[in-house]
């Protein structure tokens, strides 16, 4: 990707009734667009970060054995109706429309009804189950305070699983395993080490649900964390006898601000029943199936990573979903400069590494400066002082550290076998 080419600027003045500091980054940097409040359009950078979000929790979900599906957004009045969720007093974010012939259709803000509903046409026998299935989709919710940037989206990109099994153990098991493929997604995206599975309400079965509650002063909820347990509270459910059914004591419970970037449920065989998905077992007789549903916000995750690694010059994004790895830059305008500059911009290519080649006709504290911004990993400058000693200058995104590097090292930071 050549700058020269981008059409989105980098653009340090962002209006100031947006408030969060992961849209004012993301905006300033050209990632996102502002259509209103809560409602986010992803450009070329964006997009590549949650291209690259969705391509790691793809992996995860098919480590599951998982299908991956898009199912759609307008949904049948009537499967809401019979599961008590189609009332705006039950559900206070649905958004909703007519048909010409006047009728009712919601707006998908999840898929628990319409993929159970589904699921009569395909399950009919113990044999047919276990059935798991995900996809991405865009979410639609009428969320009354969108203050968050990308964090509260009344348009939001969610990974949702569900996980349709004939009996408890059979779901528990999975249940479990999704909890770690949660855990290693946000172990890959970066921030691992403060994130918290969190006992939450919800749930129609067990009342309970858990949450992945990742620390962050720009998060809206509120947790007890067992540091050393790596469990977590939510503010909701933080009584004493939950407390001690988790085996925690208070004075090792600390209460910090996080943002739940993840919330996986156990719906039991309500919804079945409701919705008339049976199966028959081994003996012939005629069981509900056991439902569960697992959602990761996918553009939440991305405004939660924004919010922690940001620092004052900009967006810090790690390498995973980086929408490129270097940023390589030019300066001055020679023969030399230019063709070294590209030389270097193919072989990196070539070896497989995204880089942003920032060849635009600019100073060099303007190119400095959107390099930051942008917090593209790695920075590489070629110039007439760099050629004439032979190396590249380098400096990673999180370091102030600038060195002189030859072409080996290089190779050897950024990862490539020479
Ligand atoms: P919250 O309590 O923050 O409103 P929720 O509990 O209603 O969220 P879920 O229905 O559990 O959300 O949705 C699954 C996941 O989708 C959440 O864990 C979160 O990561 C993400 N998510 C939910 N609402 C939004 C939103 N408005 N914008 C962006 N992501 C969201
Ligand atoms: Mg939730």
């Amino acid at each position: 990707m050549r700058l020269s080419k981008l059409f989105t600027k980098t653009n340090k003045n962002v209006s100031s009734d947006e408030t969060s500091r992961n849209a004012r980054l993301l905006i300033q940097a050209g990632y996102i667009y502002k259509e209103m409040a809560g409602v986010y359009a992803y450009l070329p950078l964006g997009l590549r970060v949650v291209e690259n979000v969705k391509r790691i929790v793809r992996e995860e979900m098919n480590s599951l054995g998982a299908s991956e599906i898009i199912m759609t957004n307008l949904q049948r009045q009537e499967l809401w109706q019979k599961t008590d969720r189609w009332s705006d007093e039950a559900v206070d974010i649905w958004f909703k429309s007519k048909l010409k012939n006047d009728t009712e259709v919601g707006l998908a803000w999840s898929h628990e009804e319409p993929i159970t509903d589904m699921m009569k046409s395909f399950v009919s026998s113990y044999r047919d189950l276990p059935v798991n299935v995900y996809q991405f989709q865009t979410k639609l919710r009428n969320e009354l305070r969108a203050k968050s940037g990308i964090m509260r989206g009344r348009e939001f990109v969610m990974k949702d699983l569900y996980s349709y099994s004939k009996d408890d153990v059979e779901h528990q098991n999975f249940y479990d395993e999704v909890t770690k493929a949660y855990l290693r997604v946000y172990d890959r995206v970066g921030i691992g080490d403060r994130t918290y599975v969190t006992y939450a309400s919800g749930g129609a079965f067990t009342k309970f649900s858990h949450e992945f509650q990742t620390i962050t002063d720009a998060g809206e909820d509120i947790i007890y964390l067992d540091k050393h347990k790596k469990l977590a509270i939510n503010k909701e459910v933080y009584t004493d006898e939950v407390i001690s059914h988790l085996g925690l004591t208070k004075d090792n419970l600390e209460e910090t601000k996080a943002s739940e970037v993840g919330n996986i449920f156990s719906f039991g065989t309500i919804k079945s029943e409701q919705l008339g998905l049976l199966f028959t077992d081994q003996n012939g007789d005629d069981k509900p199936v056991v439902l569960g549903s697992y959602g990761l916000g996918i553009t939440r995750l991305i405004g939660v990573i924004a919010e922690v690694f940001a620092d004052d010059k900009g967006l810090v994004w790690p390498e995973a979903i980086a929408p490129a790895s270097v940023i390589l830059i030019n300066l001055g305008l020679s023969k030399e400069v230019i063709d070294s500059a590209e030389e270097l911009y193919k072989t990196l290519t070539m070896a497989g590494i995204q880089v942003i080649y920032d060849d635009r006709d600019a100073r060099a504290g303007e190119k400095f400066a959107d390099a930051d911004l942008l917090g593209i990993p790695h920075r590489v400058v070629i110039s007439e002082k760099t050629i004439n000693q032979s190396r590249y200058e380098y400096k990673a995104r999180q370091s102030d550290n600038v060195e002189l590097v030859d072409k080996e090292n290089l190779f050897k930071i950024l990862g490539i076998n020479s």
